[in-house]
Order: structure tokens, then C-alpha cells, then sequence
């Protein structure tokens, strides 16, 4: 079984898959942590966001992982657990510009198809029903309007403690579905057969709702 959730950033997208993933048994993929933990790992490595040959040398370096702990996916660098270091802006901003390279999405594309291969997943991403998971048994496409996205991540980092500024953060959020929109390798849209849920005017338990009857469905 394997349940494909896209969208662009702050739509919902690991909330929900987190939820339908523990209701059902099936195993969570977040692959926005796999391309942070590349980030993190170029970062580390002093590479420059424009530096696309360097990102190639860079990143067939990083061995990246996951292992689930407590159910919870965790992220392995290159043997460290790097669940905690991934969700900062500097990290989500390389992660947006690195993830364009084609050498960076081979490698980790392969890994995701390895994980569905062997477990039952609803895995969410940019790419997951366009590329991914092609034959995937439900296909979602997560969406809200910018303010409301730019509102949930500006909650989340200031959770964290981490000072932000909304408008900051709603730019950001832009310019991130922009490069994902427009790059050449595998961009972020809507496959031709997944089903839009805009979760703009939805609280978390609606959503879990709404695609929980889509999934009875469809299955
Ligand atoms: O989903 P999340 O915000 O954690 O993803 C971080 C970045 O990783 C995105 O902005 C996007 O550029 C990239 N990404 C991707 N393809 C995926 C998942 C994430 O390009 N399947």
C-alpha cells in the first residue's frame, strides 16, 4: 500500500501523513528530512549554495539513512542522528536550492523507493506521485494559501524558540515553492491523478477526515 502526499511547504503535509501513518500501521516517510539532512550535511562541508559541482562532489559523501525510534522516523548522517539539527530556516533554505541538483534527488530518490519497496508507507514530499511512487495506491495533493502556511512554519519556529519575523517567513516559504515549482528535475505539481485538499479553513482533524473517506474509497 503506498499513499502519496505532496505539496508545497507548511500545507499540513508531515502532520497529516504522521496521523494516517499511526492509524494505520503503515510505516511514515518524510522525504523533506532526507533532502534537510543532505542540506545540513553540504552546510557542514562549507559548500556554497551556487556551487553545483561542488554540491555533486560533496554529497556522494553523505550516507543518509532513517530508523525509527518509538515509531518516530529519525534521520542518520553518516551515522549521527540528525532529527534535531534539520528544521531551521538556514537548513530548510540549502535544502530548497540543493535538492534542484539531479545527483542529490538520484540518491535519494532510490532510497525512498527502497523504503516502499518492503513497507506498506504513506511517505510526503514534493515529488512522491509524479516520480517516486508513480503507481501509488492514493495520490494527495496538499495545498493552503501562503499567509496560512507562512502562519503554521512562524508557530512552529517560534515553538522552538527560534526568533523569526512572519513576513520573513512567508517570503521565504515563496521564493521555496518557487524553486520547487520551476526546476527541471522532478518539480513540485500535481500529479494528473491526485486529488487537491486545501487545508487553508481546515483544522487537522477535518483534514485527517477528509482523506481518510478519500483513502475508503479509493481502496
Ligand atoms: O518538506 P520539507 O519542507 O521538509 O522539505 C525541505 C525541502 O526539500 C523542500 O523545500 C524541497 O526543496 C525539498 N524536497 C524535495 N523533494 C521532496 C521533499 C523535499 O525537493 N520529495
Amino acid at each position: 500500500m503506498q499513499i502519496a502526499i505532496d505539496g508545497p511547504a507548511g500545507a499540513g503535509k508531515s502532520t497529516i501523513a504522521k496521523r494516517l501513518a499511526g492509524e494505520s500501521g503503515y510505516i511514515y516517510v518524510d522525504t523533506g528530512a532526507m533532502y534537510r539532512a543532505m542540506a545540513l550535511f553540504l552546510l557542514r562541508q562549507g559548500v556554497s549554495p551556487d556551487d553545483r559541482e561542488g554540491i555533486e562532489r560533496a554529497c556522494s559523501d553523505a550516507d543518509i539513512t532513517i530508523k525509527y525510534i518509538d515509531g518516530e522516523q529519525n534521520v542518520i548522517l553518516n551515522g549521527e542522528n540528525v532529527n534535531g539539527l534539520i528544521r531551521t530556516r538556514e537548513v530548510s533554505n540549502m535544502a530548497s536550492v540543493s535538492s534542484v541538483n539531479g545527483k542529490v534527488r538520484k540518491k535519494l530518490v532510490a532510497l525512498q523507493q527502497r523504503l516502499a519497496a518492503t513497507e506498506d508507507v504513506v511517505m510526503d514530499g514534493r515529488d512522491i506521485g509524479t516520480v517516486v511512487l508513480p503507481g501509488a495506491d492514493v495520490k494527495i495533493f496538499l495545498t493552503a494559501s501562503p499567509a496560512v502556511r507562512a502562519k503554521r512554519r512562524y508557530d512552529e519556529l517560534t515553538a522552538k524558540g527560534e526568533a523569526c519575523d512572519i513576513k520573513a517567513v512567508e517570503k521565504e516559504i515563496i521564493e521555496r515553492d518557487e524553486r520547487d515549482m520551476t526546476r527541471e528535475i522532478s518539480p513540485l505539481k500535481q500529479a494528473e491523478d491526485a486529488i487537491v485538499v486545501d487545508t487553508s479553513d481546515m483544522d487537522i482533524d477535518e483534514v485527517v477526515d477528509t482523506i481518510r473517506n478519500l483513502i475508503s474509497q479509493l481502496c
